[in-house]
């Protein structure tokens, strides 16, 4: 695959350290703070990912509402990371702020171990939206694949599962796995712990080969395959017209089971891709978008497989076997997710939404012809991100690739120093119910600016 247009690396070294001075005068209450958050937290930040902002500390956010962000020191941007899917709906969306105020103060209950009224309803939404009949829920999408897994393995009785070269689906031990340079499975570089050696638990393909697929699945040993119908997490990466039907069918030939993830892809649409390309999985898994804001996650399976759990009567679900969380379907997170779905992430909102992103990849387009760059930008629905490559990558080796950590760190910290917010570990923009075409062009003016600071 052709390699794109890169920068000269001295004049992106000190491009870098223009905007990491205009970074840190900017903010001080930001550096104070990480100061004071290294003497109580392990890095001196809540989660270890949080270190991966451009900056040299991460900003301190005071105020976040529809697509904006305030943070400590004053700064208002326009936020395309939203909080990495977490906050598509936008931040603090009024239907689910109301829902919850109602659950927690007028109702009162936030964890009761019971279900709530609003239990039925969200499983019967998400039915309706992607064509499982049976849900049920957990605190996080690691939770829903992680259980998703372990009753695919249970109600198949085989040992492994196949999952995607340079997947994300959490932190989940069987997928932190990649691909060595000899083909063999390896645990992915850099892996905590590390995991139980993913060689007896996982095979590895790259997305789009079918025929590698086709060939891991034909021992009849795989008990499912977990995949994003798009890779979203090294960029993203489209499936190859048949792929996703070839690999439907290989699942079905070898009676495996097919997990499809949608806790990205859901910028495809209400269904995400499941239902915007009518396929047809086992088991479906989201999380993040799904409460607004508030954890939830969620895994749907066919009737097929319901009547498998139902017949099986050697897995302990309800106890000691491996499937829980005390706080999991809590009253708070359902009441978020019923007025998500119903009142926030509806059709309407979704074709504004994709409509945004659509003028964002067209002007980001535009801006590389322009320029005659060896870039490209890729849409999937409401969700758009630029690869440093020419044409968009086929398969998950190919976008690791032309990952480049220092033009990645400059585009971040451009934007963010003309108040602008990427998603941190990509170059990824999302659209919420509140972008405006407005933010959607200051973002085009922006991209166009470090364009022409890097090679103009
Ligand atoms: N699935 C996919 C496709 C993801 O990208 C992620 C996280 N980025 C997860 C699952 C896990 O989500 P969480 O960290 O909220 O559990």
């Amino acid at each position: 695959m052709d390699r794109g247009s890169f920068p000269d690396r001295r004049r992106l070294g000190s491009l870098i350290e223009q905007e990491r001075a205009a970074f840190q005068s900017a903010n001080p209450r930001s550096h104070r703070l990480h100061e004071e958050g290294r003497r109580s937290l392990i890095g001196g930040v809540p989660m270890p990912w949080m270190t991966e902002w451009a900056g040299d500390v991460p900003l301190y956010f005071s105020e976040a509402r529809g697509d904006r962000i305030t943070d400590v020191d004053g700064h208002t941007y326009i936020d395309f990371g939203l909080g990495d899917t977490g906050a598509m709906p936008g931040h603090s969306p009024g239907a689910t702020v109301d829902a919850v105020i109602d659950r927690i103060k007028a109702r009162g209950g936030i964890t009761t171990m019971m279900p709530s009224e609003d239990a039925p309803v969200v499983g019967a939404e998400l039915a309706r939206r992607f064509g499982l009949p049976y849900w049920q829920f957990t605190l996080s999408a690691t939770d829903a694949n992680r259980f998703a897994l372990r009753m695919c393995r249970q109600i198949q009785q085989r040992p492994y599962v196949l999952v995607f070269n340079w997947c994300y689906h959490g932190s989940v031990d069987e997928t932190v796995a990649a691909l060595g340079r000899d083909g063999r499975v390896i645990p992915r570089p850099g892996s905590v712990g590390p995991q139980v050696d993913p060689v007896a638990t996982t095979r590895v393909a790259e997305f789009n080969d079918l025929d590698r697929v086709r060939h891991l699945l034909a021992d009849r040993q795989v008990a499912a395959v977990l995949t994003e119908p798009a890779l979203t997490n090294v960029g993203i990466v489209l499936p190859q017209p048949g792929f996703l039907d070839g690999l439907t069918e290989a699942c079905r030939r070898t009676g495996t089971l097919l997990v499809i993830d949608e806790t990205h892809t859901i910028s495809a649409g209400p269904g995400g891709c499941t239902a915007a390309w009518g396929l047809e999985p086992d088991v479906v898994t989201v999380g993040k978008w799904l409460g607004g804001g508030v954890p939830i996650g969620a895994y749907g399976v066919s009737q097929r497989v319901a009547d498998a759990l139902a017949a099986d009567e050697t897995g302990d679900y309800e106890d000691w076997g491996g499937i829980g969380g005390t706080l999991a379907g809590n009253p708070l997170s359902l009441a978020a997710a019923r007025a998500t779905l119903h009142d926030v992430l509806t059709e309407a909102a979704f074709s504004d939404m994709i409509a945004r992103a659509t003028r964002f990849t067209e002007g980001v387009e535009a801006v590389i012809d322009q320029a005659r760059l060896g870039w490209c930008v890729v849409q999937l629905g409401c969700r758009a991100e630029y690869h440093f490559c020419p044409s968009p990558p086929r398969t998950g080796s190919q976008a690791g690739a032309v990952i480049d950590d220092d033009l990645d760190r400059y585009m971040h910290l451009f934007a963010m120093n003309r108040g602008l917010l990427m998603t941190p570990f990509h170059n990824m923009a999302l659209m919420c119910p509140e972008t405006t075409d407005g933010d959607v062009d200051r973002h085009t003016e922006i991209f166009a600016e470090a364009v022409e600071q890097l090679f103009g």
